[in-house]
């Protein structure tokens, strides 16, 4: 949700269904769509309302935005997106290729009430299968699911608190609205001035808005925000219903310009991805999949040699006791890393998993108050549950002596097989890769980035995304960053008589995964040893990855079988940040974001204009994954390639503000204390 104030979870819908199984909300005492016909009524009032075919055909961009007040039972989105698929099969080569359907629900539908709503409309099953199998976590605040070449962004919770976090990025992007969300006599509030008044701001001049009521009030309020309504015949029996255009233009009125987001200048295709990790694969995948050129730069023979080289690797939500913005981020990401990874296992991408849950370990009292307070947060279940020693023992399948909290959907993934089997896979769908390429210099042109290697190559690119690890701040344009290296060494253990039995991966002051199935080994590990990027083996910090376990779950008796003698191990390097979170978007000017800004702290308290932050164009980033970049890599790339084309992002506005890499800079200056 928004922020502190706002819950966290979401209540789901109440409903009854009628004899002829149309959906009645118990919340609002109102039906969710036309018992004579409610797909005909969808497409009557909202398709036809906004004019959709024929927008479409004259669109001249390659995205089409669609807003919802209200998903329900997701009807309108589904005979939205068949249209849409009519419109593209119809016109394979038309420029306008991708919908965005941005749909907000303050209570969704369970996935079991979902299955019984969609029974009527069996030509939609499949689209209803996909939204049931990656049915959002309950909780509030923007989940993006795709369907093809539409994606869906499910904003679970009040659209009085989410529109706004839209933010100053989605200022005059939207095309066209659904105004839906049962009749405002039965649910005034939702039926504001504000809610118009922000309709007018985010949508393009154009943009249109269709809606099932004549009520008064609604027309009233929509023209007062600016919008042209007229009236037209409405479906079935009613009378009437409303449309309308926004036919003006206004001005853009940025309320953060130090983070508003940089969108790609001129052309944008030609892309280079510097890399060969876990960031630079998702970001290439978001890429391909909208059909832009890339080409890898990889200083290594071959993917996944760094950070992302390990065997095995823990996927779950990092949540925390004190900073609820972050928990969020890593539980929207861990959804849609999911989510992805479905996709790749369905595609046939080969990589070894499990996902039997990750058991956290009580091991001492400060772990287990911290647990008891991330669980006052109330979580969904299949997010975070506590548990006591005996459920946890049973989930993990191996004896514990604590308590602890049990992460059900969590799990581990073979990240170096991921990364290397997903990079094979992308250079089928047309991916460019270049091996023993360490880029060392980044210049601008005059349209252009040119990258020099270490022998002296050039190369020209449009458009530049360094998602090179813990070596991103090796060029002069990112060397004020503050990041730092963490060099982490985690050791193979063989398995054994009672080792063999855990199911769920075990967290504790370090982790151990269940055997890998070919080479019966777990990984322990990993130690943590910041400001150090040397990667040979260490003898200490591998008695120290033995000795944390030893110590933190003393007493459990398969602890004998724990062997680190044979030094198997793998060092990586990460790349971290003192906040724990990522940092993803355009690349800030150091020096011009301390000369522009010096005077930040008085033109904010003055109310004097403020201009954008400094950014070097069409050269973005995405890195400081820290020790959970499997979970946050995935949601990074999509949100970071939709900033570079211009589309809605699958975040909330606090949250990309949190992931934005000039966030310390603009801290201090926020605070009157000048870079240096
Ligand atoms: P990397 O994987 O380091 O990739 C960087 C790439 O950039 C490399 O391929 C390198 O060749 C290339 N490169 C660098 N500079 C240049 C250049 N100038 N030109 C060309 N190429 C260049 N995360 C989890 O989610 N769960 C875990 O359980 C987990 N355990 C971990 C254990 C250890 C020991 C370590 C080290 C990390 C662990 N992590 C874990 C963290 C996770 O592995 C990282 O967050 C993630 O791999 C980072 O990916 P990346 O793509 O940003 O960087
Ligand atoms: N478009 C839906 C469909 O295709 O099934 C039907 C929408 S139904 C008439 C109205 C929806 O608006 C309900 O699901 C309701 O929970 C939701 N809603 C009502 N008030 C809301 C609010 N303030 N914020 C978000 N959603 C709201």
């Amino acid at each position: 949700m928004t922020n502190k104030n706002k819950p966290l979870t979401t209540d789901f819908a109440q409903l009854k269904f009628n004899l002829d199984n149309t959906p009645v909300s118990l919340q609002f005492d109102d039906i969710y769509f036309s018992v004579q016909d409610g797909l005909a009524e969808s497409r009557y009032v909202f398709l036809q309302g906004n004019n959709l075919l024929q927008r479409w055909q004259q669109h001249r961009q390659p995205h089409f935005v669609i807003a919802e007040s209200g998903f329900g039972s997701g009807l309108n989105f589904f005979a939205c997106v068949q249209l849409f698929r009519q419109f593209r099969q119809q016109n394979p080569n038309h420029l306008l290729q991708r919908l965005y359907f941005i749909s907000f629900e303050k209570y969704p539908f369970t996935p079991q009430q979902l299955q019984q709503a969609h029974r009527t409309y069996p030509e939609f099953a499949e689209l209803s299968a996909r939204l049931q199998q990656h049915y959002p976590f309950a909780v509030n605040g923007c989940h993006r699911l795709h369907f093809g070449e539409t994606a869906l962004d499910l904003w679970f919770g009040d659209i009085r608190d989410n529109l706004p976090q839209l933010g100053d990025y989605m200022l005059q992007k939207i095309d066209a609205w659904f105004l839906d969300g049962f009749a405002p006599s039965k649910n005034p509030q939702m039926w504001s001035d504000e809610l118009y008044q922000l309709m007018f701001r985010y949508s393009k001049t154009g943009a249109t808005f269709a809606t099932f009521t004549a009520a008064s009030a609604v027309r009233k309020g929509l023209e007062a925000a600016g919008f042209t309504v007229v009236k037209q015949k409405g479906f079935a029996h009613k009378r009437e219903m409303l449309c309308g255009t926004k036919s003006t233009h206004d001005e853009k009125q940025n309320k953060i310009p130090w983070y508003q987001a940089q969108s790609a200048v001129g052309e944008v295709n030609n892309i280079a991805i510097i890399g060969g990790g876990v960031a630079s694969l998702f970001t290439a995948l978001c890429c391909l999949k909208r059909g832009l050129n890339v080409t890898l730069y990889c200083e290594d023979p071959q993917p996944a040699m760094n950070a992302s080289g390990n065997k095995q690797g823990a996927l779950y939500p990092q949540l925390s006791d004190d900073d609820l913005r972050n928990s969020r981020f890593y539980a929207y990401a861990f959804g849609y890393a999911k989510q992805l990874l479905q996709d790749f296992f369905e595609q046939k991408i080969e990589f070894e998993s499990g996902w039997q849950g990750v058991a956290i370990c009580a091991y001492n009292c400060k772990v287990k108050q911290k647990l008891e307070q991330i669980s006052a947060q109330q979580w969904p279940t299949d997010l975070f549950q506590l548990c006591d020693q005996n459920q946890l023992s049973r989930l993990s399948g191996i004896e514990l002596n604590c308590d602890g909290a049990f992460i059900a959907k969590g799990g581990w993934l073979a990240p170096q097989q991921l990364v290397q089997n997903g990079f094979a896979y992308l250079q089928k769908c047309g991916l460019k890769v270049r091996f023993n390429q360490a880029i060392t210099e980044l210049n601008p042109n005059a349209n252009n980035w040119q990258l020099i290697n270490s022998q002296g190559d050039k190369f020209e690119h449009n458009i530049v995304v360094l998602a090179n690890g813990y070596q991103i701040t090796q060029f002069p344009q990112t060397a004020k960053l503050p990041l730092y290296p963490v060099r982490g060494q985690v050791s193979q253990i063989p398995t054994g008589e009672q080792l063999k039995n855990l199911k769920s991966v075990l967290c504790f002051d370090g982790y151990l995964t269940p055997a890998d199935l070919p080479q019966k080994s777990h990984c322990i590990g990993a130690s943590h040893m910041r400001n150090c990027a040397d990667r040979t083996f260490s003898l200490e910090e591998q008695q120290q990855n033995a000795d944390k376990i030893l110590q933190n779950l003393q007493g459990c008796n398969w602890l004998t079988e724990i062997d680190i003698s044979a030094n198997r191990a793998r060092i990586g390097v990460r790349c971290s940040t003192r906040e724990r979170l990522p940092i993803m978007g355009a690349v800030p000017h150091f020096e011009q974001t301390a000369e522009q800004y010096r005077n930040l702290f008085n033109l904010r308290r003055r109310r004097q204009p403020i201009p954008p932050a400094p950014y070097y164009p069409n050269l973005y980033l995405l890195g400081a994954l820290g020790s959970r970049g499997l979970t946050s890599a995935p949601l990074l790339a999509e949100t970071l390639v939709c900033q570079m084309l211009g589309e809605p992002l699958p975040l909330g506005e606090d949250i990309l503000h949190a992931l934005n890499p000039n966030r310390t800079w603009i801290r201090k200056l926020l605070k009157g204390t000048p870079l240096t």
